[in-house]
């Protein structure tokens, strides 16, 4: 699988890919085909149109509408309709807007219509560039990513669209060829081996007491720094993905091995996304663990909370209510589950989170974030504070933040080891410490997560820092050193 992933290297160049609409197939067997462009819509449960009552309020949305605890209602202070500030939404209602079924749109078209003639080359906006050329440096960057384009229009509503160069969401999911750098040379698509750690296909059985179910690979959004570049989303013009299609046969040969495995205890049901899971697929996967003796937690992995928070508030739709069901079924049998969630930036937050947080909240489901620091992103202590605190203010644990992993095209995202260092030194005692995330590098090739602090050496000039990781034996990584290799940039 990895030799055919190296094979396609010789596609790196190719012309860009035709714009086109693709919509989301639910259950996520996507077509092996190329990336699209203009992949930014979805189409889900296209039957029911039933909204929330909590925002079946017409264009003006505030707070004493609201079905919410007084408590919570007070915290959502402003129900502000965002969206309406790009130009082409300016007519999109809070009904629309709040269905998960509303969403299809192109990117291309998009990008023409929300993007300002002029805007910023650089920070300070004293050098300019035209709307044209920003768009043709996002083409030029999808023929060269590993990731394919896929945004949700709540994310996309959360951009600051006057200078969309410099945007930390824009940053995470768009590409732009100017921005890319050369790749260290230590980069890999597969860059934690989960394909050598995998026992059946899509489980890897890492850690003694805890194994990682990939039952799709497809998510919301794709992010361009993602840890399953291998196998996450479409094909694109350099990457030919592993196949993790969600098939019944797959599924089974991973529950079988996980039953096999007395030690086992923890499942992590990641992918791609839970999130193009459906509902009877959640509550198949969390019924099934359930009934394992040997599981006692799991949890499902989302970043749906983050990109598309109206899908939890929608009625019409039920996957949450699955999660909520599952969640209470493993309570009853004295295991727990939760939602591990993905927010990287303060302005992924709105109140429609809040709202959303608060839903699963009352729901009693446990909601944890994994944040990765990016450049220029959240690789400041003020932004990664407002981030842990709204997080923590939402009831969402902030429970790891990981150094950015060494994956092939994100060399301009990563940062040094001594940011993160740093980050944790100046943070820790300005909250609660069950609030303070954990500060990880997750080892290449397989080491498993380690406090970022806990490195056996780091050698600031050549950038090069290494870890051990006791717990995690086998596959000959006894007494095994990790490395872990600064960008080249910044040295
Ligand atoms: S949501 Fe997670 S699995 Fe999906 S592209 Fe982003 S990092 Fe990868």
């Amino acid at each position: 699988m990895l030799s055919k992933i190296a094979q396609s290297k010789h596609l790196i160049g190719r012309p860009a890919v035709t714009p086109g609409l693709k919509l989301f197939r639910p259950g996520g067997s996507l077509p092996r085909q190329r990336a699209q462009v203009t992949d930014v819509g979805k189409a889900l449960n296209t039957d029911g149109s039933t909204i929330s009552p909590l925002f079946n309020t017409g264009t003006t949305l505030n707070a004493t509408n609201s079905n919410l605890h007084p408590v919570a209602t007070a915290l959502v202070t402003q129900r502000d309709e965002f969206w309406r500030k790009v130009s082409v939404w300016q007519g999109v209602s809070a009904n629309d807007f709040l269905s998960y079924r509303w969403s299809v749109a192109k990117l291309l078209k998009f990008l023409q219509a929300v993007v300002p003639e002029l805007v910023p080359l650089d920070k300070s906006g004293t050098r300019m560039q035209t709307r044209e050329e920003f768009i043709k440096d996002v083409l030029n960057g999808v023929t060269a990513a590993t990731m394919a384009i896929r945004m949700t229009p709540y994310i996309l509503s959360r951009v600051n669209w006057e200078d969309p160069r410099h945007d930390p969401i824009i940053r995470q999911f768009l590409p732009m060829k100017s921005l890319l750098m050369p790749d260290h040379p230590k980069l890999a698509l597969d860059s934690l081996h989960e394909t050598a750690d995998s026992p059946v296909k899509g489980l890897v059985h890492r850690y003694p007491d805890k194994a990682l179910f990939l039952p799709t690979s497809v998510c919301p959004t794709y992010c361009m720094f993602c840890t399953r570049s291998y196998a996450v989303g479409a094909d694109t013009d350099t990457v030919t993905k592993a196949s993790l299609k969600p098939t019944r046969k797959r599924w089974e040969e991973a529950f079988a091995y996980i039953e096999s495995q007395p030690g086992l205890h923890d499942i992590v049901v990641s992918g791609g996304d839970s999130y193009y899971l459906q509902p009877e697929q959640i509550r198949l996967i969390g019924e099934r663990l359930i009934s394992m003796p040997n599981i006692k937690r799991f949890r499902f992995a989302s970043k749906g909370l983050a990109v598309a928070p109206t899908r939890v508030l929608d009625e019409s739709d039920g996957w949450v209510n699955a999660l909520i069901d599952i969640s209470n079924q493993a309570k009853r049998a004295g295991k727990a589950m939760a939602w591990h969630t993905h927010f990287n930036h303060p302005n992924e937050i709105s109140w429609i989170t809040s709202e959303a947080s608060q839903k699963l909240f009352e729901a009693g489901v446990m909601v944890r974030n994994q944040a990765v620091l990016l450049r220029d992103v959240n690789d400041n202590v003020e932004t990664m504070s407002k981030l842990i605190r709204q997080l923590a203010d939402n009831n969402i644990f902030p429970y790891y933040v990981y150094q950015c992993d060494m994956v092939e095209r994100v060399e301009h995202l990563r940062t040094p080891l001594q940011t993160i260092l740093d980050l944790e030194a100046r943070m820790r005692g300005s909250i609660a410490g069950f609030m303070m995330p954990s500060f990880v590098v997750d080892l290449p090739g397989g080491g498993g997560k380690r406090l970022a602090c806990s490195f056996q050496s780091y050698d600031r000039e050549t950038g090069i820092s290494t870890y051990t990781a006791p717990a995690v034996t086998g596959r000959d990584k006894e007494n095994k050193v990790y490395e872990y290799y600064d960008p080249i940039g910044p040295l």
